[in-house]
């Protein structure tokens, strides 16, 4: 028998199970996925499923098949699947033993032992009833630890500083967030709140319902009552949400999805992310309400966190990364996968209490740097034409793809320039621009036109950036290369850089006809906002050379404008370098 100890994550939507090699966090497939789904069921003839196949039939014989049992653990009460009744104990058991399986054809031997892992709110009785499931499974739990607390361990593998971090987990079903104090040897979970009814299902719902609603009135049919229907929704409205994730739209497509007088009836919506957005909006503000309230039981505020790690899959919402950004300053962390961040955590826990070395989480690659575009948008309150809109945020996990929609702003507006930058900075034009390209031949059509930009970063750096006209589907692209590793000597280069925006940038997408006249704007309101700190010397140069640009611009004397803008981007280098 080994002395390997696997870790569990037995979650209430899917589980995992991890265990540490050569010194490494290895998450281990069942059946080809990392992510078992929590669910049992029996076939019509008797037979146990577990896992994907179970989750598959359950929307169609919820009578024999059982899921969300984490919910039911040590409340003592018996289930039911098929003509029987069971434990919830006895149902968790038959999935670590699929999981205890995978790991032992994994591993070429058998297992005997696990760290499992559990909501830091469970009672004693939760806990023991988890114990239990685990005995039911042959395996000898050797530790129960909290999941924040093995989330906590997953990120800061290997690290000795102590921290205060704040850990979200969102998943399909439960939602709590906690405070977790990471110390030299201790974690300790210091305060918890959640709802264990809250969780990505939740979005999904919405949605089904925005769908029921168009049926009802487009096609005068309720679907409610048809289980097989109501299936497909479910199912399509995951994955629009999941594709929401990094789309600004999503179709869905359900053709033949029931019948009303003997027709067939097609589902046929296109789902945008503003909306839906709003529709989930209400249970994102309930989970930064229990933030605070969990910030308050461990009697810390909000400038006391040092980092926020991201747990569950629910948590790749755009919406929550942006609103966590907002309450807590800081941009969360979710360079740990979720989904595998707990099963991580608890396979380092084990391999502490075996004795082996732990030398890296898994850590999944990201982009060092932002990138994104420009375009015509609010800054201070005002417009602004080099707003700097990111579409692959930093620490963002790679490969990755992301799309964002931008609109003309100019009636029978048939051309636009997309400018592509790499930086950290609100205006675009403190960014590194490393692309540009235009698009011709749009629409002759108000302004408003469509255009879906797309990001996509691959692992080797290479960035593929497009623009398509949304009712055309005319696009243009390019390749960049190296666009995360041409950087590193970018503290020379950046000055010139700067420069060159200033006299290139045509940065508005939506404005390039008026290129020359944004510019000049824009340099006048650079130059204003350096005024500010400049020495008397310096204030008048810059107004001298404002009131030169502003001529130009008056005369409407394009060689003009040219010499006062050249004029006043070196002197805004100047005084800026
Ligand atoms: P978990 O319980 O941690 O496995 O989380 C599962 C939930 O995360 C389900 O509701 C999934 O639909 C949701 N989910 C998975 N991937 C994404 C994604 N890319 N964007 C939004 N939700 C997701």
């Amino acid at each position: 028998m080994s002395d390997n100890i696997i870790g569990i994550d037995l979650g209430t939507t899917n589980s995992e199970v991890a265990i540490v090699q050569d010194g490494k966090v290895q998450i281990i497939a069942v059946e080809g996925d990392r992510l078992l789904p929590s669910v049992v069921g029996l076939t019509s003839d008797g037979t146990l499923l577990v896992g994907q196949v179970a989750r598959n039939q359950h929307a169609l014989y919820p009578e024999r098949t059982v899921r969300s049992i984490k919910r039911r653990m040590g409340d003592g009460q018996k289930v039911a699947m098929g003509d029987k009744h069971y434990t919830p104990q006895e149902i968790s058991a038959l999935i670590l033993r699929r999981l205890k399986r995978a790991a032992e054809e994994h591993l070429g031997e058998a297992v005997s032992k696990a760290v499992i892992t559990v909501p830091a709110y469970f009672s004693d009785a939760q806990r023991q009833a988890t114990r239990d499931a685990g005995e039911l499974a042959d395996l000898e739990v050797v530790r129960i630890i909290n999941e924040p607390t093995a989330a906590a361990l997953a990120y800061e593998a290997g690290h000795g500083e102590d921290k205060t971090l704040l850990v979200y987990d969102l998943g399909g079903g439960t939602f709590d967030v906690s405070v977790v104090r990471l110390s030299q040897e201790v974690t300790e979970v210091l305060a918890s709140h959640g709802n264990n009814h809250l969780g990505g299902d939740d979005f999904d719902t919405c949605i089904v319902e925005s769908l029921v609603a168009q049926l009802i009135s487009q096609h005068g049919t309720d679907p409610s009552h048809d289980r097989a229907a109501m299936a497909r929704l479910g199912r399509a409205a995951e994955t629009a949400k999941i594709a929401l994730s990094d789309a600004p739209y999503a179709r869905i497509e359900e053709e033949y999805l029931l019948e009303r007088d003997g027709h067939p009836v097609h589902l046929s919506v296109e789902l945008d992310r503003h909306d839906y957005e709003a529709m989930i909006t209400p249970f994102i503000d309930e989970t930064l309400e229990a933030l605070h309230i969990a910030l308050d039981g461990a009697n810390l505020t909000v400038a006391d966190v040092d980092e926020v790690l991201l747990v569950g899959g629910a948590t790749r919402t755009p919406a929550i990364q942006q609103r966590l950004e907002e309450v807590l300053g800081i941009a969360p962390r979710s360079d740990v996968d979720p989904d595998l961040c707990v099963a991580s955590g608890a396979a380092i826990q084990a391999a502490v209490i075996a004795g082996h070395p732990v030398t890296a989480s898994v850590l999944v690659d990201i982009t060092p740097y932002t990138f994104g575009t420009s375009a015509l948008s609010d800054r201070f309150g005002e417009p602004y034409p080099y707003t700097f809109i990111p579409l692959i945020r930093k620490n963002t996990p790679i490969p990755v793809t992301k799309s964002e929609t931008f609109y003309t702003v100019m009636d029978g507006q048939t051309t636009i320039d997309v400018q592509v930058y790499q930086g950290e900075d609100p205006d675009a034009l403190n960014n590194t621009e490393i692309g540009s390209f235009r698009i011709e031949g749009l629409s002759d059509v108000p302004a408003g036109n469509v255009i879906i930009t797309t990001f996509s970063l691959d692992l080797n750096g290479i960035l593929q950036v497009s623009s398509k006209e949304k009712s055309t589907g005319l696009e243009k692209r390019i390749t960049i290369d190296n666009a995360t590793a041409r950087f590193e000597q970018e503290e020379l280069s950046d000055a010139r850089q700067r420069l060159s925006s200033f006299i290139e940038g045509e940065a508005v997408p939506a404005q390039s006809a008026h290129r020359g006249a944004t510019q000049a704007q824009a340099l006048i309101e650079k130059a204003e906002r350096l005024m500010e700190d400049a020495t008397p010397e310096d204030k008048e140069d810059l107004v001298d050379n404002i009131e030169s640009v502003r001529d130009a611009l008056e005369s409407d004397d394009a060689n003009a404008l040219t010499l006062a803008t050249d004029e006043l981007a070196d002197l805004i280098f100047y005084l800026e370098s």
